[in-house]
């Protein structure tokens, strides 16, 4: 009859709905613990998986262990920043707290952020840009540099922390092809400022390679505890207890090969949090 052919068709209708909102609710049921995982909810100490209501603000309790933990924004965080004890104004060749060096191969622009540019001609010898005008001991130092002439495989830049010219110091390098390094200047028998590699030049997703990308550089020095972060993910974190106060220098590298052109940007030093 047609009657019953309408009803039958109806309840096919009733039954691909009922058969779609079960599948519905198996996706989600499915889902629902799979985006939890993927905020990270997992026990930093025990591992247990754990649900997201064990989350308030930013602050995590495992219901197994009871650790107490808080829950990472990101995968890449870096340490918080103390108080500015010294920044710098780029926009004049008067920098309070800050001796340039080289000044006539340097000019300074005014703006938001003021930069510091320089070019500086090949030759063997880095040429030093600015120095701290006092010895500094523990410190996180950040700058913003972009290189804007020279080879891309010899041109590099980076600060000298804890530097004097009669003992040597630190030195982290920056190069234009998304490398760094780190190392040390010291005194040899001869009485000759030497380079001793502590973490030879080493490729870091983070950094940006080539000429006008700005890359920033982060050092930590802490006692004999050092943290290097370029753009703000942690490249390396090691102890030495070689130097243990100088000046901080900011130094350009162009080599005998190449002319280097870079723009300086954001100088702070930091209080160092423990
Ligand atoms: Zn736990």
């Amino acid at each position: 009859m047609v009657v019953d052919t309408m009803t039958q068709i109806e309840l096919r209708f009733i039954e691909i709905d009922s058969a779609a909102f079960i599948a519905w609710v198996a996706i989600l049921i499915y889902y629902r613990p799979m985006t939890i995982t993927a905020k990270a909810l997992n026990c930093p100490n025990c591992g247990a998986a754990l649900p997201q209501r064990a989350i308030k603000a930013d602050l995590g309790v495992c219901e197994y262990c009871g650790t107490t933990f808080r829950v990472p924004k990101t995968l890449t965080p870096e340490p918080d920043m103390g108080d500015l004890m010294l920044g710098a104004d780029f926009g004049s060749k008067i920098i309070p707290g800050w001796e340039v060096v080289n000044e006539d191969m340097l000019s300074f622009h005014k703006g938001n952020p003021s930069e510091l540019r320089g070019n500086f001609k090949a030759r063997y010898n880095t040429y030093y840009v600015f120095k701290s005008s006092g010895f500094l001991d523990d410190f996180d130092a950040s700058i913003s540099m972009q290189f804007t002439e020279g080879d891309l495989e010899i041109i590099r830049a980076g600060f000298y922390p804890r530097y004097t010219h009669e003992e040597g110091g630190y030195a982290v390098f920056v190069s234009a092809q998304a490398s760094y390094n780190v190392g040390y200047y010291v005194k040899d028998k001869n009485n000759e400022i030497v380079w001793e590699t502590l973490i030879p030049w080493t490729y870091h997703t983070a950094l940006r390679s080539g000429l006008h990308v700005t890359n920033r550089l982060r050092v930590i020095c802490s006692g004999e505890k050092f943290r290097v972060y370029l753009n703000g993910v942690l490249a390396t974190s090691f102890k030495d207890d070689r130097f243990k106060r100088g000046r901080l220098f900011f130094a350009v590298a162009p080599t005998e090969k190449s002319d280097l052109g870079i723009v300086l940007s954001d100088l702070q030093l930091r209080e160092v949090l423990r």
